[in-house]
């Protein structure tokens, strides 16, 4: 039998790609750009598996080019990019790496929590500015305290877990929608469950942590943000498009909420002259969410693993 080949779409660190090489003949895409459709279609094309990002696009099109293909392992949680329900159907199986960043990207949005709340990355750009002119002033950079407050999570999987664990070492009461209830999780992090429209109501931090889909598309839009309060801060760690920007960049620009802090953006990358970086109220991060070294390489060594257990026929 000849040895599998696999197409990885973006460079793995060394231990990752070790993994694969050890079933198949692997090709790894040189470039810090991805593949452009007709280069990805090229290279899919005597693919026997295939290890995609975010940005690389699964589609019918792609599988009709990969006649060869049997088996997608995704390097993400997320798998907006990949129409799984067309690989199913054609027998392809999908894999993805759920668990292993959920911790590190519970990390980041606490850290875009508190920065929205205590304003640190408006205050250092103040200060680099030579802004500082004052040793104290009582009045000066009051933000928001965390402690008590009141936390709002949608989307209670893995990183919402991974949220509330982390909320609950900085007292803070914490309500959480999702699409389904948790009576579990509830219990064991002091959780009380509320309709959408109630959790805006009562929420100083909002944050997203549910997957991109249709429902979730623009989930917070105009409405939504006019249900809350104006001293609230919203936190999207999810993807980019279940926030309207355009009605986010209003609702900041006009105090209708207080702050927001965003990981994720539509488009990514964001256009450095996008209106929302006009804005001091709001903390931005280029989609940093899971991206610590010891969490990177486990996903990407999950990633490859799946890679292998789909060539072999296992489960991924
Ligand atoms: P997960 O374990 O699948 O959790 C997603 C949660 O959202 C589930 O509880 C799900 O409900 C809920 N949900 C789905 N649709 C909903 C809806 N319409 N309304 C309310 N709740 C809904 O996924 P995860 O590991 O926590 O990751 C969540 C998302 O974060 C990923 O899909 C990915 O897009 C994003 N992400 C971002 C980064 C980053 O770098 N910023 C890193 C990792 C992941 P059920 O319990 O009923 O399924």
């Amino acid at each position: 039998m000849s040895t599998a080949r696999a197409f990885v779409t973006r460079t793995l660190l060394p231990e990752a790609l070790d993994i694969i090489r050890e079933v198949a003949d692997v090709t790894v895409w040189p470039e810090e750009t991805p593949p452009s459709v007709e280069e990805l279609r090229r290279h899919c094309g005597d693919a026997d598996g295939i290890l995609t990002t975010i940005m690389d696009r699964v589609d019918a099109d792609l599988l009709d080019a990969a006649p060869r293909l049997r088996a997608i392992s995704q390097l993400a949680v997320g798998l907006d990019n990949v129409d799984v329900a067309e690989a199913t159907r054609r027998g392809i199986p999908v894999g993805y790496t759920p668990g292993v960043l959920a911790k590190s990207t519970a990390d980041l949005a606490m850290a875009l929590l508190l920065g929205a709340a205590r304003r640190t990355s408006e205050s250092e750009r103040w200060l680099r500015g030579g802004g500082w002119q004052i040793q104290f002033h009582p009045t000066h950079w009051l933000g928001q305290d965390v402690h008590e407050a009141c936390l709002g999570i949608v989307g209670l999987g893995q990183i919402g877990r991974e949220i509330a664990k982390r909320a609950g070492g900085f007292d803070m009461d914490i309500v959480y929608h999702s699409r389904t209830r948790y009576p579990d999780a509830e219990a064991e992090h002091g959780l009380r469950y509320a309709e959408f429209p109630d959790l805006l109501a009562q929420a100083d931090f909002v944050v997203l942590s549910v997957p991109l889909t249709p429902q979730t598309h623009h989930l917070i839009s105009g409405p939504q943000l006019a249900m809350m309060k104006p001293s609230a801060i919203l936190i999207n760690v999810s993807r980019g498009p279940v926030v309207d920007p355009a009605a986010l960049y209003e609702a900041l620009r006009d105090g209708q909420i207080a702050r927001a802090a965003l990981d994720v953006t539509s488009p990514e990358p964001i256009a450095v002259d996008d209106p929302l970086l006009t804005l001091d109220n709001l903390v931005i991060t280029p989609h940093i969410g899971s991206a610590a070294l010891p969490t990177r390489l486990n996903t990407m060594k999950l990633a490859a693993r799946n890679l292998v257990a789909g060539l072999k026929g296992e489960p991924m």
